[in-house]
């Protein structure tokens, strides 16, 4: 890969796309993982005498400057863990390319790149403007990579393009896994984003030998197997497709393993949770976690891997009633000693404690684009840049 290591850059102005989209509470940034995942090419570059241009998006302002989707909580974190000034200014600010070119600041950073309409149909004139800002384009937001936007892959048409740190430690980690992963190897999947989940599954069950389902994807899988759902998340629109990957899996000696018991209220969550087997569930009520007898059927699994891969968590972790299963699951992993990955916005933000960090192979910033590279094995934000160096 073509990283920012050996790149000269001394007095060159560089855009550097990160993925900041992080959850922020208040105002206040509650999981600053992904920032911190950005600070070595960061400080690489400051080092090596270049000005910064920082470019992220946050959230869906879906092209409009909304308020709360600023990126100035963002700044103001960088700013305390690098005890350096970042500059935030809006794209739109009149003589912008001068304002950077004359400053005695080399921090900045742009206003969420999602206020401008041009970013997400990745527009020519978008393009240009974001362009003439710099000399060189540099990619370190892997956890953006899949999307094909004006800053992931517009850009790299029109300057020279290379990737950053982060982008090449998540690219040869992932890379390792899918060339010589050991085994027993285990998927985990949980969450709630079945479709795009459905298909990692799918492409992956060639090389796993268990694929372990929670969440609101294993109940989409039980009602396709059958058993009654009851008010549980279910993506009908899927259950076709859930039938096919059973029916692929046993082809594939790959064992799907869904829950034995599930953890159960009514929709609203208002009555006390209780156990419920899998063939149990009542009409009127709604599954929100993964029972005892599936954390321990689990757990045996897991125990036993080499390879563990996981994104998703095992029920609505956001009501700790119902956030066992997800505790569970990462408790058994970092126990193991296997080579583990784990990725997904609300997957990671249940691992906060450092000691449970390290024990984890590698924590990855990207969901969606960790499924797609494991189902693809590239990204449109690397090829682009792979394309461009050809
Ligand atoms: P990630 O961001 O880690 O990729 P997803 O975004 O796919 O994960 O899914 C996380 C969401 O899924 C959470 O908001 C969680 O509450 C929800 N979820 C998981 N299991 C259930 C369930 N059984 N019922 C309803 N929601 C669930
Ligand atoms: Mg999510």
């Amino acid at each position: 890969m073509k990283t920012v290591k050996k790149l000269n850059c001394k007095d060159k102005t560089v855009l550097l796309r990160v993925d900041f989209n992080i959850s922020l509470k208040n105002g206040v940034v509650t999981n600053d993982t992904r920032i911190k995942e950005a600070l070595p090419t960061i400080r690489l570059l400051l080092n090596k005498g270049a000005k910064i241009i920082l470019v992220s998006h946050l959230g869906r302002p879906h092209g409009k400057k909304v308020k709360e989707l600023s990126m100035a909580p963002v700044a103001r974190r960088i700013q305390e863990l690098l005890n350096q000034s970042v500059r935030l200014l809006d794209l739109d600010t009149r003589g912008i390319g001068k304002i950077i070119k004359r400053s005695p600041y080399n921090l900045f950073m742009l206003e969420n790149i999602r206020y401008y309409p041009g970013e997400e149909i990745n527009s020519p004139d978008f393009v240009k403007e974001l362009a003439s800002l710099a000399d060189i384009f540099i990619n370190d937001a892997f956890g953006t990579a899949h999307r094909a936007h004006a800053s992931t892959v517009g850009i790299t048409g029109f300057l020279p393009s290379y990737f950053g740190l982060l982008m090449e430690k998540e690219v040869t980690i992932l890379k390792q896994v899918l060339q010589k992963a050991k085994k027993p190897f285990v998927l985990i999947i949980g969450g709630a984003k079945t479709p795009e989940k459905i298909r990692v599954i799918e492409s992956l069950m060639h090389k796993t030998d268990n694929i372990i389902l929670g969440g609101a994807i294993a109940n989409t899988f039980l009602c396709a197997w059958g058993f009654g759902t009851g008010c549980s998340l279910v993506d009908h629109e899927m259950i076709e497709m859930a039938k096919v990957v059973f029916w692929k899996a046993t082809q594939n000696h790959c064992a799907l393993r869904l829950p034995l018991d599930l953890v159960i209220s009514d929709p609203q969550r208002k009555k006390t949770p209780k156990n419920v087997d899998f063939d149990k569930m009542p009409k009127n009520m709604a599954a929100f976690d993964i029972g005892p007898k599936t954390i321990t059927h689990f757990n045996d699994l897991i125990k036993r891997a080499k390879t563990i891969i996981w994104n998703g968590p095992m029920g609505h972790y956001e009501d700790l009633r119902f956030c066992r299963g997800t505790k569970a699951i990462l408790n058994a992993i970092v126990k193991t000693g296997a080579f583990s990955i784990v990725g997904g916005g609300d997957t990671i933000s249940n691992i906060k404690e450092k000691t449970f960090i390290n024990k984890i192979t590698h924590v990855s910033t990207g969901g969606g684009a960790m499924l797609e590279f494991l189902h693809r094995g590239t990204l449109p934000g690397i090829e682009a840049i792979e394309k461009q160096n050809k």
